[in-house]
């Protein structure tokens, strides 16, 4: 435990201070003036000046100190709390009206004074303050608890501060606050570091205040990290993160924001580390979406946290204890009188021992945002390549879509690596398809063009998956090598109106215009077959032709296909 020279002491979060005077008169004086803004014990005389400052030594913040008191008088209690290895980090300003006493005391190291009579209020006040200010500044910064840019508590010191808080306030109920802004790496790389800098000190500028005004507890934990601890309903959230967000509005050039997560009334029977760590939870949530500002912690995001930790945990085994399969759904050619089968998606499963089989829409993004997504997509080309490869020999095969994610497009070795499992299984390029998400395009663009292109060159057809949900939609069609449009089954949902309609006719005109071909997804009903009829579009896949299949009920379906 570091020892702690900041004392934060009453309920209000007030600090604690010691007026010494034998005359009541003084006393009362000085204690109209210091009250609203301080907690006040106060002494008659030295011998219960010096039993006051043993029992608070933790949390008194200033001595006011009389100097001519009977028996023990100011200098002999300046004495024994300077020889008094518990009381001598407590700063005193004397009372007096001798000009030599002041020298004197300042020489004893007393750290200002107090000229009697008390007849400029305003002064006192400022001069106490500005005593206490700086020796709590001092000590911290002595003992490098603050960190040095932005001169806010570090993190080890605002958790050990928070904590001796919550020691004086155990039934207080509390609030725990991160704060971050958005995109803070693209401001260093784009403005240059100092330019970053100027930014946390602005923001940090902000959060004094902030201190100032509601007594809450601020530090700067890492990077672009601030956190808040404060007891509960006394800052306005949404006010605040409008006028830090404002209060940037000085960097005319750049546009800086920041998100706010909260953690409202914290269970204090977890460790205060793990309560800021749900107030980060919290901010993660909105984290990219720059129309939220602030965001709440709540038990169901926990959970949720907890259960995708779970799977990513388990996520390796998983596929070592063969607990993933594979899916396929028949894609069906509708331009003559009857439907044909011309393809299938490959789509994986999770078959969990406790949890049953988990959606792809739940584990996919997840594996995606953590990395690990290639053991599944790994995973899922060797047992379509396997299943393809008998098929083929059995002469009943048609191609197979394969989902291609974001993060596989990184791997500069992608053809290299899908070659080699072709060959493995004597098949052909043209036996594989490739579907890429729409929204894969957006991300670093040209390295994922890169990627694409050579994967096209080689003759694979790429599939733009979910079309229409993405943001960079029209103008990717022109420049992505791109041979199918999968609509976004969306489209198809929610077909209900004359607007959607067009929607979708304009699709088909934009891909017919293009020379591509349209795979519709999501279709359930006959009325949505026969409106894909008449718009042009080729392929359909959905539950209307049939659900996703086994291995095995797939090959029945390709065994019953030759037959027909
Ligand atoms: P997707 O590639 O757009 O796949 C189509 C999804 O629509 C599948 O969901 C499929 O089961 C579902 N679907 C098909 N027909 C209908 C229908 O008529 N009505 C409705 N309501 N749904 C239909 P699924 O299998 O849950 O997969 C979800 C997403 O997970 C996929 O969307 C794909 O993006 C991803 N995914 C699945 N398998 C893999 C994989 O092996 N690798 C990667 N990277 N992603 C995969
Ligand atoms: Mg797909
Ligand atoms: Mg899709």
């Amino acid at each position: 435990m570091l020892k702690s020279h900041v004392k934060f002491h009453s309920v209000e979060g007030k600090r604690l201070i010691l007026i010494v005077d034998d005359e009541a008169a003084n006393r009362a004086l000085l204690g109209l003036i210091t009250e609203d803004e301080y907690e006040v014990l106060y002494a008659e005389d030295g011998a219960e000046a010096l039993r006051l400052m043993r029992e608070n030594a933790a949390y008194l913040s200033i001595v006011l100190l009389d100097l001519s008191m009977p028996e023990v008088n100011g200098f002999e209690v300046m004495e024994q709390a300077r020889a008094d290895e518990a009381l001598s980090d407590i700063p005193i300003i004397v009372l007096t009206s001798e000009l030599e006493a002041e020298v004197k005391s300042l020489q004893m190291g007393a750290v200002d004074f107090i000229p009697k009579p008390f007849n400029m209020p305003e002064v006192i006040k400022a001069r106490i303050q500005k005593a206490i200010e700086l020796h709590e500044s001092r000590t911290i910064i002595q003992s490098t608890e603050r960190e040095g840019k932005t001169g806010l508590f570090n993190k080890e010191y605002f958790y050990r501060y928070g904590e001796q808080f919550d020691g004086f306030h155990p039934d207080m109920p509390m609030d725990a606050v991160s704060i971050d802004i958005n995109h803070f790496h693209l401001i260093n790389e784009l403005y240059g570091r100092r330019k970053g800098d100027e930014v946390l000190v602005h923001l940090a500028d902000y959060l004094k205040n902030l201190r100032r005004e509601t007594n809450c507890i601020v530090g700067r934990i890492e990077g672009d990290k601030f956190y808040i601890y404060t007891p509960a309903n006394k800052i306005e959230y949404g006010i605040v993160s409008r006028e830090i967000n404002s209060h940037f509005d000085e960097f005319h050039d750049i546009n800086v924001s920041v998100r706010t997560g909260i953690y409202q009334n914290v269970d204090k029977s977890i460790d205060i580390e793990r309560r800021f760590d749900r107030a980060v939870l919290a901010s993660n949530m909105i984290k990219g979406d720059y129309s939220r500002l602030v965001a709440y912690y709540d038990a169901k995001t926990h959970e949720k946290k907890l259960f995708e930790e779970r799977l990513l945990a388990e996520v390796g085994d998983a596929v070592r204890q063969g607990q993933f399969y594979v899916n396929y759904q028949p894609k069906y050619n509708i331009k003559g009188d009857e439907p044909v089968l011309a393809s299938a998606e490959a789509l994986v499963r999770w078959n969990h021992p406790y949890l049953g089989v988990i959606s792809p829409g739940v584990f996919i993004p997840l594996l995606e945002d953590n990395g690990l997504i290639h053991m599944i997509d790994r995973f899922v080309w060797e047992e379509v390549v396997r299943c393809l490869g008998d098929w083929k020999k059995e002469g009943v095969s048609v191609p197979v879509s394969i989902n291609v994610s974001r993060m596989d497009l990184y791997n500069r070795n992608l053809r290299e690596d899908i070659d080699g499992l072709l060959e493995s299984h004597d098949l052909d390029r043209s036996d594989l398809y490739m579907e890429i998400t729409e929204s894969s395009y957006s991300d670093d663009v040209d390295q994922i063009l890169e990627v694409v292109d050579n994967l096209h060159e080689a003759g694979f057809l790429i599939e733009m998956d979910d079309f229409g949900t993405g943001y960079s939609s029209l103008s990717m069609l022109a420049e992505a090598p791109i041979d199918v449009l999968k609509m976004d089954m969306r489209f198809i949902q929610n077909l209900n109106n004359d607007r959607q309609e067009a929607m979708i006719r304009m699709i088909m005109d934009i891909a017919a215009f293009m020379g591509l071909l349209v795979v519709a997804e999501g279709v359930e009903t006959k009325e949505q077959v026969d409106f894909l009829k008449s718009t042009g579009c080729d392929i359909i896949q959905g539950f209307y032709f049939s659900k996703p299949l086994s291995a095995e009920d797939f090959e029945k379906r390709l065994r019953d296909e030759k037959e027909r």
